[in-house]
């Protein structure tokens, strides 16, 4: 393991093995997946700091030279697309709304990997002020983070009093046509009291709620299995409220599993990613906001392609390279066995 000098911790292997990979462009692994969901970090920076993802005093600031630019980002997607079979690509971070180049990173994605769906996860902060211009340039759906419709929780939560911006940006993101809108919460005890009355308001404004098993991903590691809210409490505190019924997954990739709420047409959505996790089915690649592959979200081995892209290589040597990284993804994320380890990065380093 090496430390960089933005104080960020990074392990690197050089070259990882390829002996037995299928001569496929997929980004295929050991364990048979596929991988056809791109996430991409563009930040470290956040405009709040949710306590199950930032450090209070926010994440060490990346350098802007070590930031992957519009036009690399650019680059990386368009080989995902036209060498690696990438369908879909996510913008996250940190907070993608942070970069004020985040238009311009979209519109070059979309130009480069035409038919490919362009999504972001963002907490909606000032999405009130760029939800035209970002679907103007090619954005098509949001997942939104939101965790109480109740102020004070959310400022206890999230250590910043804006429950009010992020509402007037999710209704921004439905007049600007982002399509679908699914509104993700992270299961806290602090909140747990509060998810019918969520539920409740999504079912009210139109727009999916998901809820997310806490994962030990938090800078500050302040996550305890034995304390952590599964679904299975989540389903009996919404059922003091709402008749659930379970309905199953919307596609076999999909990590929700879906319940209709009081006989339907609307449903509930909860990711169980820590009791019922679903890695074997995982479809999912990751680029950090330096430009390194990650293949699992819990797995420290980072390749670097910032370095290729700077160094001159050739988009075929690129995708060589990002198919490299995935034929060593790990199983599974390993939460519950003994030798569990967390990784070096927290969510909001390696982009969630
Ligand atoms: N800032 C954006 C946002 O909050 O949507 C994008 C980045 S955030 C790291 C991406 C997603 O990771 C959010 O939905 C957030 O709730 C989730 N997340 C962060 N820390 C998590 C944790 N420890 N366990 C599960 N999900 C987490
Ligand atoms: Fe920021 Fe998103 Fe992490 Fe919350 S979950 S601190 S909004 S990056």
């Amino acid at each position: 393991m090496t430390v960089t000098s933005l104080g960020l911790p990074v392990v690197r292997r050089a070259a990882p093995s390829t002996v037995h990979r299928p001569e496929v462009p997929q980004l295929v692994d050991t364990f048979g997946r596929v991988a056809r969901d791109l996430r991409i970090s563009l930040t470290e920076k956040c405009s709040l700091r949710c306590t199950y993802c930032m450090p209070e005093e926010g994440l060490p600031a990346i350098a802007r030279i070590d930031l992957l630019t519009p036009d690399e980002v650019a680059r990386l997607v368009g080989v995902a697309a036209t060498a690696l079979g990438i369908r879909e690509v996510r913008f996250t971070g940190g907070e993608p709304l942070m970069r004020p180049d985040l238009a311009r990173i979209v519109r070059l994605s979309s130009e480069t990997a035409p038919g490919v769906i362009m999504s972001m996860t963002t907490n909606a902060l000032g999405l009130h002020h760029r939800a035209a211009s970002l679907v103007e340039a090619g954005l098509q759906r949001v997942n939104i983070s939101l965790d109480t419709v109740d102020p004070a929780q959310f400022a206890r939560l999230t250590r910043r009093d804006r429950l009010h911006d992020t509402l007037i940006g999710i209704r921004a993101a439905k007049q600007a046509g982002l399509d679908p809108i699914k509104v993700n919460a992270v299961l806290m005890r602090a909140t747990l009291g509060g998810a019918a009355d969520l539920l409740a308001w999504g079912l009210s404004e139109g727009v999916a709620v998901r809820f997310i098993e806490e994962m030990p991903l938090d800078a500050d590691e302040t996550w305890r299995r034995d304390n952590m809210v599964d679904a299975a409490e989540l389903l009996q505190v919404l059922s003091t409220r709402f008749e659930l019924t379970p309905i199953g997954r919307n596609d076999p990739s999909a990590p929700a599993e879906d319940w209709l709420v009081d006989g339907g047409p609307h449903t509930v959505g909860i990711i169980a990613s820590v009791t019922r996790p679903f890695c074997q089915r995982c479809d999912r690649t990751r680029i950090t906001a330096q430009g390194t592959v990650r293949s699992c979200l819990f797995g420290d081995d980072e390749t670097d392609l910032r370095a290729a892209l700077r160094g001159g290589a050739s988009d075929g040597e690129i995708a060589d390279m990002w198919r490299a990284a995935m034929w060593g993804k790990q199983a599974g994320h390993g939460i519950d066995s003994a030798d569990f380890a967390r990784p070096v990065r927290s969510m909001g380093s390696i982009g969630g």
